[in-house]
């Protein structure tokens, strides 16, 4: 159909000329200069155009075609924004990334100039926002929670779901509350006169949004698609003749090699996780870093690495494609040839020496260090960052020319019949591996270079990615919905509805935790746990709470437990506080060693330290660690003690938080302060800590295996606590008897105990099967969370009510 014009004062019919706008701004020569280079500038008429005539429009670019960057600005220009226009109320920007809502904030504020400071972010604890802000960025849960709030979202005038692409479980879920929304206001802006209709514009870096836009449950009439062309510059991609289960020594050895011969230009190299990221950057350092001693470490190659790949594409070959061979393991002899050959550099080919700026980039990273990539590295260098998916499509890393693909990311999965959740390391989609060639083709031609054969490629990698909200527990969600009086779930407008064995699960859940009632609807204890930023479990735990007289105790515990990991791992604690001793490790091997055998012996000796309160407890641990922290709050601290200081602050945030809700809603609590610094909690407070603890995972108690009334048979009885077999109560489908079994984690305190010792019931907060290693011939055990232990007699105290429990 025809479309209406744009209103004169808002018609951006020259996009040089600032006078047509609304609100007209001035940028510096720089910046324009680089705005109208951008794709999506060049439909700013379409676009408005688009967005003026509906409520809905679905924006698709190449990423870096300037979506994020660009379309607030545009909205902002043509009123959106302002108080007082004809259309009041912020622009919201969501994202599914906390580095990418503050370092778009901070990139929109300068494009903007004068009016720079009308931008603002909000991610969990912190935030910028004033009453002068007219657009701001926040991660899709801070919207989500305000959507809570106020369904009509009477605070902005538009918002924009970026990155839905990814399709985050929080993106989903507003997607699906925003057509809800959207109706809503519409029908309120016909009562008054003062409220307009809200606007949702929803980007996506790929075209895959029939999800979004052919659903009629979720858009009675499809919305219109801008599509945006991206202007790409062409990117080689080279993949390998073979794929090596050891990526990240052969993501060094390319690199290596790719530094010395390969033009100026930053390189991206996309790796799983922070601790690859580490090892990497350390090898990289030792090999370039400046250390004029070290000489380039030699590839390792053990037997037990077989299928490596040994034969390298030169650098500005193309494949051929021919890599059928993936599969047929080179003798040694053929190895070492290889590796030779690897290593030989021609004098004459060597472009002019570099040096090397090694950057990581990963979630956990300080958020300071994280906007150093921003930063163009001095002269003569080349930047290496080595990053996880952050940098796949929400940062665009000024200066790229080569990116280096492992070819795999670190993946939630959930069975939904088991409830097992991993994180495992797996192939990415053909989608992402597209995405992360593309980062290279920014500021001119690049090149990409997979660390995978085509083979592979073709053979195993899924066209796109499942949403994630098919991967992952839903109680939370449920809770959510529910108390927003959607009662029944299945009927919430998913863009892809999440199999109903999870909801049906999840339901369970919620139940047991009194949160909903038989009906399925919210009780008055589920609407105040629907109050906290919690999953329900950790809500469920903080109202047990207050009948004990340790409040302040169960806060710090409930956000201890519910914040990322806390704990360095041993394998990155021991070395990163060897690194500092550089000066021992070049004079002589021999010190390094026994600093790190010492090292080693403290690691060991701080957490044991933390079980001082209770040696059986995964939630007493951290509360220590916290309370501790509480009296010395300092990173010296916590790189002694093997700690994320970043995840403490964090936590001590959540204390804050959860204090204020309490106080603000729920009876009892009016008075309530926060209290920083705790004493130790007595030996009283500690068995009431555990029993509430116990009490938000009353459905996952787990019973020794040797003491259940059937055991399951064991070959030979444990010499180790984390061998002891354990049996859940609710039990996992699996086949064969010895899988019915879970394990203690490793990282548990009662991991310190005997094999006596180990209790007869253990509570459990989650289930991980091991990240399946390279050496794939011993299937991984099931190990549990172990929260805490609990006596016969507190189940059945725990289990008044839950038929479940029949044991103890
Ligand atoms: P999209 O959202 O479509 O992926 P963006 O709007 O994020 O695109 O990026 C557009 C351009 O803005 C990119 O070319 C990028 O280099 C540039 N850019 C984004 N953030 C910054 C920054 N902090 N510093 C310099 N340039 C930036
Ligand atoms: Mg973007």
């Amino acid at each position: 159909p025809e479309q209406d014009p744009l209103p004169q004062e808002l018609q951006p019919t020259k996009v040089v000329d600032r006078k047509t706008y609304a609100v007209p701004v001035t940028r510096t020569p720089d910046i324009q200069d680089a705005r109208l280079k951008l794709p999506v500038v060049a439909e700013e008429q379409r676009l408005m155009e688009a967005i003026y005539n509906n409520h809905i429009v679905v924006i698709c670019g190449a990423t870096g075609s300037g979506k994020t960057t660009q379309v607030p600005q545009f909205l902002f220009e043509a009123g959106y924004g302002s108080v007082g226009s004809d259309t009041p109320g912020m622009i919201g920007v969501t994202q599914p990334r906390r580095v990418a809502a503050v370092s778009m904030s901070k990139r929109v504020g300068d494009e903007l100039g004068d009016h720079g400071h009308k931008v603002a972010y909000q991610i969990r604890f912190e935030g910028t926002t004033n009453p002068d802000t007219a657009v701001k960025f926040m991660t899709d849960g801070v919207l989500l929670r305000e959507v809570a709030e106020d369904l009509a979202l009477r605070k902005y005038s538009a918002i924009i779901i970026d990155e839905a692409h990814e399709r985050s479980v929080n993106t989903d879920i507003l997607i699906g509350m925003l057509s809800r929304v959207i109706k809503l206001r519409t029908e309120l802006a016909q009562e008054d006169p003062k409220l307009k209709p809200l606007k949702l514009i929803i980007m996506s870096a790929t075209l895959r949004v029939e999800d979004l836009t052919m659903n009629s449950r979720l858009f009675e009439n499809p919305p219109p698609v801008i599509e945006v062309e991206g202007r790409q510059h062409p990117v080689t991609v080279h993949f390998a003749r073979r794929t090596t289960s050891d990526y990240v020594e052969e993501a060094f050895r390319k690199i290596s090699r790719g530094h010395k011969k390969l033009p100026p230009g930053g390189f991206l190299v996309f790796l799983t996780g922070r601790n690859e990221i580490t090892q990497l950057s350390k090898q990289l350092k030792a090999a370039f870093g400046g250390l004029k001693t070290a000489e380039a470490p030699r590839v390792r190659l053990t037997a037990s690495e077989a299928p490596t790949e040994v034969e390298d594409i030169e650098f500005g070959d193309v494949d051929d494609g021919d890599a059928d061979d993936m599969d047929s393991l080179p003798s040694e002899d053929e190895d070492e040839e290889a590796d030779e050959d690897e290593f030989k550099i021609e004098d004459d080919q060597e472009a002019a020496p570099m040096k090397m700026q090694v950057l990581p980039l990963y979630s956990l990273l300080p958020t300071k260090d994280q906007l150093r990539v921003f930063e163009p590295p001095p002269e003569g260098t080349r930047q290496i960052i080595l990053a996880t998916n952050v940098a796949e499509t929400s940062l665009t890393i000024p200066g790229t020319r080569y990116v280096f693909d492992c070819g795999r990311a670190k993946e939630r999965q959930y069975d939904p019949v088991t409830g097992v959740q991993s994180f495992e390391v797996g192939w990415i989609s053909k989608a992402s591996a597209s995405q992360r060639s593309g980062r290279a083709g920014r500021t001119g031609p690049g090149h990409c270079y997979r660390l995978y054969s085509s083979a592979v490629y073709e053979r195993d990698f899924q066209q796109y990615a499942d949403p994630e909200l098919l991967r992952m527990p839903l109680e939370g969600v449920a809770l959510q919905l529910k108390a927003m009086n959607l009662t029944h779930v299945v009927n919430f407008p998913f863009p892809t509805p999440p199999d109903r064995r999870i909801l049906a699960r999840s339901e369970k859940v919620l139940h047991y935790l009194s949160a909903i009632s038989t009906t399925g609807r919210v009780t008055e204890v589920g609407t105040a746990m629907s109050v906290f930023p919690l999953a329900p479990r950790f809500a469920r735990i903080l109202l047990v709470g207050h009948m004990h007289g340790c409040i302040h105790y169960t806060i710090a515990m409930v956000a201890a437990l519910s914040a990322q990991e806390l704990f360095l791992p041993d394998n990155q604690a021991v070395p990163a506080l060897a690194e500092s001793t550089t000066e021992f490790r070049s004079n002589s091997d021999i010190i390094a060693e026994t600093k790190q055998a010492e090292m080693r012996k403290r690691f060991n000796e701080v957490h044991k330290n933390f079980c001082y309160l209770d040696d059986r407890a995964d939630a007493i641990k951290l509360l220590q660690v916290v309370g501790e922290f509480a009296h010395e709050p300092f990173e010296a601290w916590c790189d002694n003690h093997f700690v994320r200081f970043k995840v403490l602050k964090e936590i001590q945030q959540l204390r804050r938080q959860i204090t204020d809700l309490l106080r603000n809603n729920i009876d009892g609590f009016g008075n309530l302060r926060f209290e920083d610094k705790l004493d130790p909690p007595m030996p009283k407070q500690v068995a009431a800590l555990k029993q509430m603890a116990a009490a938000g995972f009353i459905d996952q108690v787990a019973i020794r295996g040797d003491l259940a009334p059937t055991p399951p048979e064991t070959h030979r009885p444990p010499r180790r606590p984390i061998d002891v077999p354990y049996l859940p109560l609710t039990p996992l489908v699996e086949a064969d008897e010895a899988d019915r079994c879970v394990y203690i984690h490793p990282s548990s305190p009662m991991s310190h105990l005997s094999v006596q010792e180990c209790p007869q019931f253990i509570v459990y907060s989650h289930l991980q099967k091991a990240t399946q290693s390279a050496n794939v011939d011993k299937k991984p055990k099931t190990r549990m969370h172990a929260l805490t232990d609990i006596t016969g007699g507190q189940l059945s105290v725990l289990a008044k009510g839950t038929p479940l429990l029949t044991y103890g």
